[in-house]
């Protein structure tokens, strides 16, 4: 039988594109910006399209016919055309819970870090200007006992939790749907947005990006939080209407923030975000460690292998473009039948 072909862009190393050529022919472009042509004619033969920061629109599918499945490096897939993928019965597959620990790790660094002020004052000492004693001018806020807010509690939010809880923190959250067993058992309260805005000593965004979630942070938001609250995403950028959070910084509105994620990556170096001391920005690191990208890597790969063999991928967002499932993989006959 002819092999399938992939196209794998970005963040895989030789174990992993290895792993795909033992089945496989693999066109790999680390950089896949400057090799457009090559990449357009790879993806005109291409069975698979594995990577990550992906983009994919219907103008590239048009010019991908054979295309069965996308595996995309990152567990968030808002920048992917999922209902155009599912219309036109091609598999998507993302990288969940190899990431939720190290996300989370940068959540609550993010929380450590801004109540802190650890970046402000790591640079007052790397600049030269720790010149007496620090005073209450520069004293932060604590992190332990005070109230956290998840706005999310899905795998990342629940990974925030445990290490809040380890802080005896008090943990609020807002859910698109309740979690009756995190509360009986980790003692987690529910909220309305709105009342876990008003209570929050942190509020941390660990939602996707969805119609329903953009700019779910704004001005107004920021008006609704105590003066003394911070506030820190690492979701998406578009999570939070970017302008509104300025103004509400501006205008002295909260603490502070801690974000790892922009409505424009890379910020723009204009960005009044980056003036302002009470802000921690960091450049979308949720999942960057070398552990946690590799095991990103391998489980795409892992899906994207199983996609293109006929079973159903580990995992897999859009089933529905498969409406007659998949075929079960063949049982062993019980041994008292042999
Ligand atoms: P997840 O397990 O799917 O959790 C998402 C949670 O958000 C779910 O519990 C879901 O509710 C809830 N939710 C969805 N829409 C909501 C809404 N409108 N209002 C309130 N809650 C809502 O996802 P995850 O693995 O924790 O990842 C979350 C997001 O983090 C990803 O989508 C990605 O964008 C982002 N992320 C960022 C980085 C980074 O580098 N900064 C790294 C990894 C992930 P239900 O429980 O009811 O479904």
């Amino acid at each position: 039988m002819e092999r399938k072909r992939i196209v794998a862009l970005r963040r895989l190393k030789e174990p992993q594109l290895q792993r795909l050529r033992e089945q496989f022919d693999v066109d790999y472009f680390e950089e896949p910006e400057q090799h457009a042509e090559a990449v357009a004619a790879a993806l005109r033969q291409a069975h698979g399209l594995i990577g990550g920061k992906l983009v994919v629109t219907p103008a590239i599918l048009d010019e991908a016919p054979l295309l069965e499945a996308v595996a995309t490096i990152s567990v968030g897939y808002d920048n992917l055309p999922v209902a155009e993928l599912t219309r036109r019965g091609i598999l998507l597959t993302n990288t969940p819970d190899v990431l939720t620990e190290t996300t989370a790790d940068t959540g609550f660094m993010l929380i450590m870090a801004s109540a802190r002020r650890l970046v402000e004052l790591a640079n007052m000492v790397r600049e030269g200007r720790w010149t007496q004693h620090v005073g209450e001018p520069h004293f932060g806020s604590n992190v332990h006992s005070k109230t956290l807010g998840l706005v999310g509690l899905g795998r990342i939010g629940r990974a925030i939790a445990r290490r809040a809880l380890g802080f005896n923190m008090r943990v609020l959250y807002s859910n698109a749907s309740p979690k009756p067993e995190l509360e009986a058992e980790w003692g987690l309260e529910r909220r309305s947005f709105e009342q876990l805005l008003a209570e929050s000593d942190f509020v941390c965004l660990t939602v996707p990006l969805t119609e329903e979630t953009e700019h779910l942070v704004g001005y107004e938001q920021c008006r609704a939080m105590k003066r003394s609250a911070f506030l820190v995403n690492i979701a998406r950028g578009k999570v939070v209407d970017e302008a509104g959070l300025i103004r509400a910084l501006e205008d002295g509105l909260i603490a502070g923030a801690g974000l790892d994620v922009f409505e424009q990556e890379p910020v723009s170096p204009d960005s009044p975000l980056l003036r302002m001391d009470n802000v921690v920005t960091l450049p979308h690191i949720g999942s960057a460690t070398h552990e946690t990208r590799e095991a990103m890597a391998s489980c795409a790969v892992e899906n994207i292998r199983q996609a293109l063999q006929g079973e159903r991928p580990r995992d897999l967002v859009n089933p529905q473009a498969r409406p007659n499932g998949f075929p079960q993989p063949e049982q062993e006959p019980p041994v008292d039948a042999q």
